[in-house]
């Protein structure tokens, strides 16, 4: 073993994180936490003490504390408040966001945090909970991001390591590392698809594996659809039982929602593996007499899956519409590889194994297969490493700049493959104009404010002139990581200016 600690694989979840490393062995293995335990949730909390829990211990007095309980916190990294996204989850979550400098802010126990903060602190438990288990410090680490992230997402995660003396030495796609744990030194020749459904989102990828060669061919997903969405479900279902029944509603009651959301995701965790599961929960609330009143359910599987058939349709749109992106059919994909929890619930696999014809590939583990890739990933950038791969991927959601009208000028199309670079010509628009202002918007739709904006810059100094004389270029540049660095140049004077599309945030 050298001398020099090595680089650990994390995969920051939007529900559960989990690490990984190559060990000196040479075998890549996963990092255990106390407990037995291969996966933190990713919640981090602040108690009425003022003390700060992440993980296990945040998640267990969640719906008590749910003011100071930070979730799902990933889908806010990286975003304006003034986005679809945010006021989204404004309606889906009960702690405080509040707008910052071209960011979104939580306030939890009468504090301001960045996204970028939260994440940062749960990449030092993981680092911390590593360095115990190694006996060494650890301060590199391959972090993965959903594909769909967009350039400041990925800033702010390289941001949230540096916060803690972590260097992440490279940011890699989710679906991406479960293909290279798929498939690293196999020798393959695949195109796989990857179903990643987690807690709150979901995500799919076709990859192509060339022996040493990842090249991702179409990307797509949904960031509001998961886990939670089935547990939700079952939880509208029960609540709608007992009013039914008695006459109260326990949705204002955040005891016997803690109790009712625990159970719910415990009783669809179950029906995976058995068809019936009974939903119990003992004294849940009182009549006025004062008579103690319990939940007395029983749930099927075949009543989860009727409840729940319509998300899983959703998913396989989704499925198709990236098949169409990627210019190929069900025919052509060789494996199905099932990454995230949830895509443990059979009526996933059955569905999938009609959309296919046939089974998905066993593969990978489902929860382990992330932060696996992102270790063998990141032991490729080590001295001693036999391992050399070489990953193509593609940028998710279309980068451009704001034109006449607020309208998007498409710079990279989606799924444009990276490391890529493009120039767009630009000049001034009205006499006299000395200075141009480029808008770098990442998105899909025609709009610009539909879209988030990355960030924008001003190239200054130029001579007065009449509208148009100006000759500029500017040059879009997105690395192998996907992160956007833009250029322009005076064609005039020859005169350059470089700038990164910063984060705000950092
Ligand atoms: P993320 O990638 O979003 O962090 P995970 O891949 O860890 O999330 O998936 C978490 C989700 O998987 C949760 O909603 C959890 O309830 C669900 N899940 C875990 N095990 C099962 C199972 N056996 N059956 C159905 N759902 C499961
Ligand atoms: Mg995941």
């Amino acid at each position: 073993m050298g001398t020099t600690p090595p680089i650990i694989g994390i995969d920051l979840g939007t529900t559960n994180s989990c690490a990984a490393v190559v060990e000196s062995d040479g075998k890549v293995k996963l990092i255990p936490y106390k407990g037995g335990d291969f996966t933190i949730p990713s919640i981090f909390a602040v108690d009425e003490k003022g003390h700060e829990l992440i993980g296990h211990e945040a998640k267990r007095q969640w719906q008590l504390n749910p003011r100071n309980t930070v979730y799902a916190s990933k889908r806010l990294i990286g975003r304006n408040y003034k986005s679809e996204v945010v006021d989204t989850m404004k309606s889906l979550v009960a702690y405080e966001l509040k707008e910052g400098q071209n960011e979104v802010l939580i306030d939890v126990a009468q504090r301001s945090l960045k996204m970028s903060e939260v994440a940062a602190r749960i990449l030092d438990r993981i680092r911390n909970i590593a360095s115990d288990h190694l006996q060494e410090k650890v301060d590199r680490a391959v972090v993965t991001v959903p594909a769909y992230f967009t350039d400041r997402q990925r800033q702010a995660v390289k941001e949230a390591g540096k916060q803690v003396g972590i260097d992440v030495v490279r940011i890699i796609n989710e679906p991406t590392a479960a293909a290279l744990a798929y498939g690293v030194g196999k020798g393959l020749a695949e195109r796989v698809l990857i179903y990643d459904l987690g807690g709150g989102t979901f995500d799919v990828s076709v990859i192509e594996i060339r022996d040493r060669v990842f090249e991702v061919k179409a990307t797509g997903g949904d960031i509001f659809l998961g886990g939670l969405d089935f547990d939700e479900a079952i939880i509208r279902l029960v609540l709608k039982d007992f009013e039914a029944r008695h006459g109260i509603d326990l949705s204002q009651d955040p005891v016997a929602m803690q109790r009712i959301k625990d159970l719910a995701e415990r009783t669809k965790i179950d029906l995976s593996q058995r068809t019936e599961a009974s939903f119990h929960i003992p004294f849940i609330a009182m009549t006025p007499q004062g008579k103690p009143l319990n939940v007395e359910m029983m749930f099927t599987r075949k009543l989860l899956e009727q409840l729940t058939g319509k998300l899983v349709d959703r998913t396989l749109q989704t499925v198709a519409q990236v098949l169409v992106d990627a210019g190929l059919s069900t025919r052509d994909i060789d494996e199905v590889l099932l990454v995230g929890g949830q895509t443990r619930m059979p009526l996933i696999q059955e569905r999938l194994t009609r959309f296919f014809g046939k089974p998905p590939s066993k593969g990978v583990h489902p929860d382990e297969a992330v932060a696996i890739g992102a270790a063998l990933y990141a032991h490729s950038f080590e001295d001693d490493t036999d391992l050399k791969v070489q990953l193509l991927d593609v940028i998710p959601m279309a980068i451009g700049i704001e034109a006449a009208g607020r309208r998007m000028h498409v710079v990279f199309p989606r799924n444009a493959s990276i490391p890529n670079a493009r120039q767009v010509p630009a000049t001034t628009s009205f006499d006299g104009q000395q200075e141009v202002v480029v808008r770098i918007f990442q998105g899909d739709l025609p709009e610009v404010q539909h879209n988030e904006l990355l960030g924008e810059f001003t190239f200054g100094g130029l001579p007065a002139g009449p509208a148009g004389a100006a000759q500029m270029e500017i040059t879009f540049d997105v690395n192998i990581e996907g992160i956007l660095t833009a250029s322009a140049r005076d064609l005039a004077t020859g005169r350059q200016m470089k700038t990164t599309v910063r984060v705000t945030s950092a």
